[in-house]
């Protein structure tokens, strides 16, 4: 079982900015569903025709009971999902009180992309599970690099392929098997998507998970906020996975996951010369990691947080290596500054994923990696790197 579940780790790149996850799973959302009123502030904001108002309503009242049943349990595939990107999307809608630091230019970005929902549409988006119909999707569905398109109008797919073959001719790990694909929430206007995702990762039978595909593009359709699926929350996320077998449907493959939202957020705040390639090489940091074997088999915050200090390492050096992204510094720090920022949870887990500061010394020892080497030109092998973190980290964790 512990294996199934570390075969399945997912690093949300949420999850490196958010340092304390409250609550694991997925069913607070629902839990939390009278704290909606909130949002509202008084004012409604929707206004959907009559006509269009009674037919969600109706699709509602008339959804199978068996299907709701089903998506209140976790999904199938679930058990791998960083609960922080969940507390992140969750304070970004009020359904969580944030016990972390939102106040920093990419949340407040998201707070403003979230201005006009009101409690009419996030209950809808609720009661469809719609915020990770996208994320799983990509995750079950997505098993080939070739034709992906980064952002909803492809605006990062140069960057992205381009620093992916660069991270995989850079590191010396094998990486021809690793799929890198796209997350694009436009995938909630296309029924077949839908009604796969259903299927496969809630356990819905053909006609319910049908009933279901077509009630999220119904509300997709009668909500412009949801901008036909390409808001951002519903792509705020990357991921790296390693391959396992899923039971009933076969084997995924090692893989990458970009969300458009994620990228758009940073872009949006004046970092989109920088943010695609860092949270890629991150999250290539985590195939390393598989690779090599380096995650320890109890989890635990120190656990995670070495890895998670690891990735970000892996990252800088590759960064700022004259053979590899060769960045300047200076910039990819103000980035990381802000990146690390994100979600800093001062109150609970304070370890789990470094602090702020863990993080910025772990990234600023992988920049001096490269940056102090004798030989300017030489790339040091996955392992020695590693070797040389292991034997750093106690230091980067007194920071
Ligand atoms: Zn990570």
């Amino acid at each position: 079982m512990k294996n199934i579940k570390r075969s399945l780790a997912i690093f949300a790149i949420l999850a490196l900015m958010v340092g304390g996850c409250k609550k694991e799973g997925g069913d607070n959302l629902r839990q939390n569903e009278k704290e909606l009123a909130k949002k509202d502030a008084g004012q409604k904001l929707t206004q959907l025709s009559p006509g269009t108002k009674q037919k969600l309503i109706k699709l509602l009242a008339a959804a199978p009971a068996s299907a709701k049943a089903k998506l209140n349990k976790k999904a199938r595939v679930v058990l791998s999902t960083h609960p922080e990107y969940r507390d992140i999307v969750r304070k970004a809608l009020n359904l969580e009180t944030a016990t972390c630091n939102d106040n920093t230019a990419s949340n407040q970005w998201l707070d403003q992309q979230l201005a006009d929902w009101d409690s009419e549409v996030i209950s809808y988006v609720i009661a469809t599970e719609m915020l990770d119909l996208p994320t799983y999707d990509a995750l079950v569905f997505e098993n080939s690099s070739a034709k992906q398109t980064f952002g909803a109008n492809g605006e990062y797919t140069q960057r992205v392929t381009k620093t992916f073959k660069d991270l995989k001719r850079f590191w010396n790990i094998q990486s021809d098997g690793i799929v890198l694909a796209a997350m694009h929430g436009s995938m909630l206007t296309d029924r077949a998507k839908l009604i796969r995702t259903y299927q496969t990762v809630y356990g819905l039978d053909s006609g319910d998970a049908a009933y279901y595909a077509d009630f999220v593009i119904a509300i997709v359709d009668a909500f412009p906020q949801l901008r036909k699926g390409n808001h951002p929350i519903f792509t705020f996320n990357a991921f790296a996975q390693s391959s396992f077998n899923l039971d009933g449907f076969g084997v995924i493959p090692d893989k990458i996951i970009m969300g458009d939202g994620i990228m758009d957020a940073f872009a949006a705040i004046g970092y989109g010369d920088v943010a695609p390639q860092a949270i890629l090489a991150h999250e290539f940091g985590h195939h390393i990691q598989f690779q090599l074997n380096l995650f320890e088999e109890e989890e635990s915050p120190e656990a995670t947080r070495r890895t998670e200090l690891m990735a970000d390492a892996y990252s800088a050096y590759y960064l700022s290596h004259a053979r590899g992204a060769s960045m300047q510094w200076k910039r990819v720090q103000q980035f990381l500054g802000v990146f690390f920022n994100i979600g800093d949870c001062t109150i609970t887990n304070i370890g789990h994923h470094g602090t702020p500061t863990q993080r910025m010394a772990a990234a600023t020892w992988g920049y001096n990696v490269a940056n102090n080497a004798q030989k300017q030109g030489h790339i040091l092998t996955a392992q020695e790197f590693t070797r040389q973190f292991e034997a750093q980290l106690p230091k980067l964790i007194k920071q």
